[in-house]
């Protein structure tokens, strides 16, 4: 069984396209067992070009009871993925502990203040300085903020870059990918391996699918010991993609159990 920790609806994301019917019948049929649901919240999004923005925390509570009706065996876990900004610190933690969520994935979407999805000039940007500075503010963000459980897809900023022969190498920014696993391990939190980034590796026919072992390597030497796998679904045809692939992966590369959160409680899963 697979615990897919990393997806969105069109009800609370409006980048997604996927219903909720849609997301239960898909994990029916590829036997995902344990779905998380991690809408978008972008307090202050910076970005005037994104649509992605907050949404109705008790409406989401009350349709989130009505989709575990629905779901039958196939457990659903209440989720949310906020996007950090340094001023926004204090309001996801203070979101976090006035909601009942399963799980909370804290992310970075940003480079220099844009989304680098609609904002491709960070690519104009050589590698180890854009390296540095993504996961050097994702160090921060682990620190300041104390109430989440995921650090969503380090190598978000690699999803768009045109140049195939790149992703996030542990040698392009040691002491900030240093910095961010003392501080998660210190406080207990997973660490995201997101699928979503190996299908974009694959469509554009990178050399480096996998995640780079060497930053594996090194959360794990430091002491870590959680791992969450999210395909970071926007539609029902990628829920647990490429898990199969990843989990053999991992297991090649010393990890045997992936993690998700249950009422905030981290359960382990045997790959
Ligand atoms: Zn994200
Ligand atoms: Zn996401």
């Amino acid at each position: 069984m697979f615990a897919d920790t990393h997806n969105h609806t069109c009800h609370f994301s409006p980048d997604a396209e996927m219903t909720i019917d849609e997301l239960i019948s898909s994990a029916a049929d590829r036997k995902i067992g344990i779905v998380g649901i991690t809408e978008h919240y972008e307090y202050d999004n910076p970005d005037p070009a994104d649509i992605i923005g907050t949404f109705d925390l008790e409406e989401y509570g009350k349709a989130f009871e009505e989709w575990k009706k629905k779901a039958g065996d196939i457990i659903l876990l209440k989720g949310i993925e906020f996007g950090y900004q340094t001023h926004t610190a204090e309001i996801i933690d203070k979101i976090s502990s006035e909601n009942s969520f399963d799980q909370v994935i804290l992310s970075n979407h940003l480079f220099r203040g844009l989304d680098v999805y609609f904002s491709k000039e960070c690519y104009l940007v050589d590698r180890i300085t854009r390296h540095k500075e993504y996961i050097g503010k994702m160090a921060e963000m682990a620190d300041k903020c104390r109430n989440y459980d995921i650090i969503g897809h380090y190598d978000y900023v690699n999803r768009f870059n045109p140049v195939k022969e790149e992703t996030v190498f542990y040698e392009d920014c040691k002491k900030e990918f240093d910095d961010l696993f003392e501080v998660m391990i210190s406080k207990e939190k997973a660490l995201e391996i997101n699928t979503r980034s190996i299908e974009s590796q694959i469509r554009r026919f990178s050399p480096y699918i996998m995640p780079d072992k060497a930053v594996l390597k090194r959360y794990l030497d430091m002491g870590g010991k959680l791992i969450s796998l999210g395909s970071d679904s926007h539609s029902s045809e990628t829920l647990g993609i490429h898990f199969r692939k990843t989990c053999e992966y991992l297991k090649m590369n010393g990890v045997n159990e992936v993690v998700y959160f249950k009422d905030r409680k981290p359960l382990l899963l045997t790959i």
